[in-house]
């Protein structure tokens, strides 16, 4: 039995039986060992991740629900082709004369969208594109109880599949429903803001392929930073900011019909 296994099986006897002083113990000493920092090492290479602090920014506005983006995340990222499993996704918003909001998300946008059919009177329809918010006060950190998921230096939150051990915790955690569990792995996935790219100075690939600029990646500091403007010019709203999660990924023009 692995390391992986062993902490699986721990975590599925029942508290009672297995709540030990040495169960919590093993727990409380591998929460303490800086897991992320052994893995980034290995990821970092050259790059200095100090001297970076990422963010995302999605225009609304701008948007038009091609669903280039979620194409182009499944297969950078391996992201299974099943139509529950998404890194990224779009939701389009139909709100009628009469107030009523109605979401759609088919297949996460990936094709597309079709007209909207609705028998009241539409006022107006946009779409909002979703990923993880790589929060400041992450609440899928919090809850990990191998401190397999852990925020780096540079803005991001990560997952470690060597010591990712499939609970999820994180997945019932997360208040956006950005993680999922992979059919191949077994263990957590989620939006990596293509971490393997940025370290290299690319674009997430949603980013790259977006046709109308409506995603937008960078630095949050440096002034001449394209994302750093977006957020100087655009009154920005995040997702569910009553839940002081500290999104990272920042809108414009969002409705306040949108959760
Ligand atoms: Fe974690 Fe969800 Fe926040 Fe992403 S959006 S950092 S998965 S709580
Ligand atoms: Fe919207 Fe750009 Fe994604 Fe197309 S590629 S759905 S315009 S964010």
């Amino acid at each position: 039995m692995n390391r992986r296994d062993l902490l699986k099986n721990l975590l599925i006897i029942p508290p009672g039986i297995f709540l030990g002083g040495l169960f919590l113990k093993t727990l409380s000493l591998l929460k303490k060992t800086p897991l992320g920092k052994i893995s980034l090492e290995s990821i970092y290479g050259k790059y200095n991740p100090h001297a970076h602090y990422y963010a995302m920014g999605i225009d609304i506005d701008k948007c038009i629900g091609c669903g280039r983006c979620v194409e182009a995340c499944k297969i950078e990222n391996n992201v299974p082709r099943e139509p529950f499993f998404f890194r990224t996704w779009v939701e389009r918003y139909v709100i009628t004369v009469d107030g009523e909001t109605k979401v759609d998300s088919p297949e996460g946008g990936i094709h597309g969208f079709p007209e909207p059919i609705s028998e009241k009177e539409i006022l107006r329809t946009f779409f909002v594109p979703k990923l993880c918010n790589h929060c400041d006060n992450p609440p899928c950190v919090q809850v990990c109880p191998v401190g397999a998921t852990y925020k780096t230096i540079d803005g991001a939150v990560l997952v470690d599949k060597d010591y990712c051990i499939g609970c999820r915790y994180c997945i019932q955690a997360c208040p956006y429903g950005a993680r999922y569990l992979h059919p191949e792995t077994h263990t957590a996935d989620k939006c990596t803001f293509c971490y393997h790219r940025i370290v290299k100075g690319l674009q997430p690939a949603c980013v790259e392929v977006c046709p109308t600029g409506a995603r937008i990646f960078g630095e949050v500091k440096p002034r001449n930073n394209p994302l750093a403007r977006f957020v100087r010019f655009n009154k920005l709203g995040v997702l569910k900011p009553y839940l002081n999660t500290g999104p990272k990924v920042y809108y414009a023009n969002l409705d306040k019909e949108v959760t």
